[in-house]
């Protein structure tokens, strides 16, 4: 049976490349119907917080992303936060050292500092020299005595280690591209290197799918794997898959500090989770050659690892719009009409919230659902119904207004006053019969139209949003334009 896992540390706000990883889990084990196990890697005091904590857990509610193990839903295994796990860790790193697959490492940093740059300037490999790899008991009782505190360091085996990873093929690493590594720190905190892989093993993980940025850890890890079957704590070793990098702006990797990478934004601006998700799972993935718009169902029915491209994906935020854009536009409307509610209430919108009208946003939503790419989007566009006053922006007033703009307002409010309201059609009938009167195509004339109402030049559909709005708002805003 399949059993994966993801396993984030809470430090930060959760970002896009965490989520890729997180899909690609999910996404992994649905398909096989596995087990998706979901660990926190809370072992850093000093990064970690529990705000953190919560983040994580509300982000990835909200993305829609369910797990069979962890946090909220226990398991097996519990518990699932290695902050709660350090005597398992004490423990497993005792008898590694007492098999001998690990050691006391007594060197200072100023001491592996030092050797490093010499091995580095006679043009040797520069990782840990294996210093104290075999100290005599005499030895050892001599840093002790000098009151020096050891690290517990891995042996790694003299050996060429081998493993096939599910998205890039073979891969080979030579023992002096492996240095020793060091698992607990001298002031007997464990590290990831020791925490993670004794987790995967005792919560009997069969394949790790994670980031790029970890391949260098796998021969380790995979060393370490083979010690901890030797002590009886692990039964096989997983299988790897490494994803591709994510590249941002200017084709440099997507960093969790880079502002676009926080999944924050993206929730602020009203992507929708689906849209996303989808997005997302094309960062090195794809359905199809020529789809690009999918469900989460149909990615998990599809979803094979040896599918993903190995190759750098690149985070186009253009792109990620436009998906999403499908995503609302595929919405039932009634769904739309609520998903919007955040958007529609302090602090996106302007409006004091009494002068919100049900009926009003009611009418005007499906207009919107067409037109909008994210849900924050639609604030500005209906704020012409809610405001008392349209906004005023400037640089569309500049542009709408011309010589002539006040001739052809006055004919068009006459026409409109006349016009029946309870058709757009007579309404735009009305606009272009006074474009007719000025020389003007309906384009040009129903602009001023436009911003003298909306205070835009953008925006929904005119004659709906004008019959929504209604006949005296809309005259008496013609008239304060024409004053
Ligand atoms: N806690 C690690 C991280 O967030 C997990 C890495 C792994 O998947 O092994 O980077």
């Amino acid at each position: 049976p399949v059993r994966v896992r993801f396993c984030p540390s809470p430090t930060g706000n959760p970002h896009v490349g965490l989520v890729r990883t997180a899909l690609f889990n999910w996404a992994f084990a649905k398909h096989h119907q596995g087990t998706l196990v979901f660990r926190i890697e809370d072992t850093d005091a000093a990064r970690d917080s529990e705000e953190s904590y919560e983040q994580l857990l509300d982000s990835l509610r909200w993305l829609g992303f369910d797990w069979d193990e962890g946090p909220e839903v226990g398991g097996p295994h519990a518990p699932y936060r290695q902050s709660q796990r350090m005597d398992i860790y004490r423990d497993v790193a005792d008898r590694l050292l007492d098999a001998g697959h690990a050691y006391r490492c007594y060197c200072s940093t100023e001491e592996l500092d030092a050797r490093r740059d010499a091995a580095r300037a006679a043009g040797r490999p520069s990782g840990y020299d294996g210093h104290c790899r075999d100290l005599t008991a005499e030895q050892k009782a001599a840093y002790e005595a000098e009151g020096r505190t050891p690290i517990v360091r891995f042996r790694m085996p003299d050996e060429t280690i081998t493993f096939t990873d599910l998205v890039r093929g073979e891969l080979t690493f030579t023992p002096e591209n492996v240095p020793d590594y060091g698992i607990v720190r001298a002031n007997g905190a464990p590290l990831y290197t020791l925490v993670n892989p004794v987790d995967d093993a005792l919560m009997e993980i069969t394949h790790v799918l994670r980031g790029e940025d970890l391949l260098s850890s796998t021969p380790r890890q995979i060393a370490l794997y083979k010690a901890l079957i030797d002590l009886g704590v692990a039964k096989d070793i997983p299988a790897f898959g490494h994803l591709p990098y994510v590249m941002g702006e200017g084709n440099k990797k997507l960093s969790k500090r880079d502002p676009e990478s926080s999944l924050n934004l993206y929730r602020e601006r009203g992507f929708l989770p689906e849209g996303l998700l989808n997005y997302l799972s094309l960062l090195g993935w794809s359905l199809a050659a020529d789809r690009d718009v999918f469900s989460m169902d149909e990615m998990v029915a599809a979803f094979e690892i040896s599918d993903v491209n190995p190759n750098p994906a690149r985070f186009d935020l253009k792109k990620c719009e436009a998906i999403n854009a499908d995503h609302i536009r595929l919405l039932d409307v009634k769904d739309f009409t609520e998903r919007c509610r955040p958007w529609l209430a302090a602090p996106f919108a302007p409006w004091p919230a009494e002068d919100f009208d049900e009926a009003k946003w009611q009418a005007v939503a499906p207009h919107a659902q067409t037109r909008v790419k994210v849900l924050s989007e639609i604030t500005d566009n209906v704020d012409f119904l809610f405001l008392a006053e349209p906004v005023r922006d400037e640089a569309s007033w500049t542009k709408a207004m011309k010589d002539g703009s006040d001739a052809l307002l006055r004919t068009a409010r006459e026409k409109l006053d006349a016009a029946d309201w309870n058709s757009a059609e007579s309404l735009k009938e009305a606009v272009l019969a006074a474009g007719e009167a000025h020389g003007l195509k309906l384009g040009k004339a129903q602009a001023p139209v436009r911003v003298a109402v909306t205070g835009r030049t953008v925006g929904l559909p005119l004659f709906e949003s004008l019959e929504i709005l209604g006949k005296e708002k809309t005259l008496t805003r013609i008239d304060t334009a024409l004053a």
